[in-house]
């Protein structure tokens, strides 16, 4: 073999593929429901887009991204994310212009060069959504519920949503202030990610996983306590949206993005029967991040998650990814007189939306009806010596074990009236 693929990548195979098929499926038919639209994006655009759009003191851009500078001296990044590439193209396609709000979702895959673990690589895949031009907090609690719709969908249970609110550029930084008054008497005992966050980003403090922080952290003032009034207005109607259509979640005062674009609320989906990194999930509204990025001031928010976490979750608790997907129909022939009306009958047979096969590997009678039982087909269709000479073929009902002698030129319409081909 000349090489592998590369660290934290995957190839999705036959039989893992379905389901990625499965989670994709529902994800486009969840968003037609709820008025979103599917944008395409470049997977690399140029760099400063990232810089700009997802901040340049975040873990993405300081230690993960893939750039490299291509042939024409421009520096180039794989996208690490694609919230960033959706403001882009808005400005740059001008769907400003359209009526507002402008509802949008994406699947493709993101480039991160992280460390691979259970449900983490360096090539990963996401959905999300992202809705353009709308301050209103049904918005919000919109988007919320259409994750946790997907979700439910999905049959995933013991899910929980926890909400915050994360403040605006008018009271954050009185927020700020206060974090840093409280957390500089205990700087030299915070681990050294927080000691960096201590002056670029003191919010990100209250969300550290190392046990030193939390302790030290867990009289620290939060970012409700700080709230403005049109902030903790805003908020108190997001929950009410949610109250409106029973969605419960959990107030977390601890939930945080440390950058100045993202305003009100944020949000996060946790799975606690997946472990220590067990959120699947979130989101939150970003007002700022248009402007960041080149455009007018237009409010906006969005949600993602990664495919394969959510296969991972869906495996933990042991769903299922709807029915496999494989051929309807196999022929099984005698000979090589009959090998022939089985590439006439096959072509008519998938010309009627009905999937099917056939050998091609010189089988036997016998070794081909043992194949096709292994491929799990619902029928196979035999032509036989005497069934060559009565212009006939046997189908048989694999699962029932039933068969039926129908007549050559019969074979499709007695398969459409076994239900196939729909
Ligand atoms: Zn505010
Ligand atoms: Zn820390």
């Amino acid at each position: 073999m000349l090489t592998t693929r590369p660290r934290g990548t995957n190839d999705i195979l036959p039989g893992e593929v379905e389901k990625w098929r499965y989670l994709e499926d529902h994800m486009r038919r969840i968003c037609r429901e709820y008025g979103y639209s599917e944008i395409r994006t470049p997977i690399f655009e140029h760099t400063e887009l990232f810089l700009r759009g997802v901040g340049d003191t975040t873990d993405i851009v300081e230690k993960e991204m893939y750039t490299f500078i291509d042939r024409g001296n421009r520096s180039i990044t794989l996208r690490p994310e694609n919230t960033a590439s959706v403001v882009r193209a808005y400005l740059e396609d001008k769907l400003y212009a359209l009526p507002q709000p402008v509802k949008l979702f994406y699947i493709g895959p993101m480039f991160r060069y992280d460390r691979p673990q259970a449900g983490r690589f360096r090539q990963f895949h996401q959905f999300g959504v992202e809705v353009f031009g709308s301050h209103d907090p049904a918005v919000d609690a919109e988007v919320m519920a259409m994750s946790m719709d997907l979700y439910r969908r999905l049959g995933l249970s013991n899910l929980e949503l926890h909400v915050n609110s994360v403040g605006c550029p008018q009271c954050r930084p009185g927020l700020i202030k206060k974090l840093q008054e409280y957390f500089r008497p205990h700087l030299n005992d915070l681990c050294k990610n927080c000691r960096d966050r201590f002056e670029k980003n003191p919010l990100r403090i209250l969300d550290c996983k190392e046990t030193r922080c939390g302790d030290i952290g867990v009289d620290a003032p939060t970012t409700v306590d700080c709230l403005c009034t049109g902030c903790s207005s805003h908020f108190a109607e997001v929950k009410k949206n949610l109250e409106l259509m029973d969605i419960a979640y959990h107030e977390d005062r601890r939930l945080v993005r440390g950058l100045d674009y993202y305003t009100h609320t944020a949000f996060e989906i946790v799975a606690p029967d997946i472990g220590a990194q067990s959120s699947v999930g979130g989101g939150g509204r970003y007002n700022g991040l248009v402007e960041i990025c080149g455009g007018p001031s237009i409010p906006g928010i969005g949600f993602a998650l990664g495919m394969e976490r959510i296969i991972l979750a869906m495996q933990r608790q042991g769903l299922t990814f709807g029915a496999a997907g494989g051929t309807e129909v196999f022929i099984v022939t005698a000979n090589q007189a009959a090998a022939g009306e089985a590439v006439r009958l096959l072509f008519k047979i998938r010309s009627a939306a009905i999937s099917a096969d056939k050998d091609y590997m010189d089988r036997s009678l016998k070794a081909q009806m043992k194949y096709a039982g292994k491929t799990g087909v619902g029928y196979a269709v035999i032509i036989g010596e005497d069934e060559m000479k009565q212009g006939t073929a046997l189908v048989r009902n694999m699962g029932l074990g039933r068969q039926e002698s129908v007549p050559l030129d019969e074979v499709v319409s007695f398969l459409k009236e076994q239900g196939l081909g729909k």
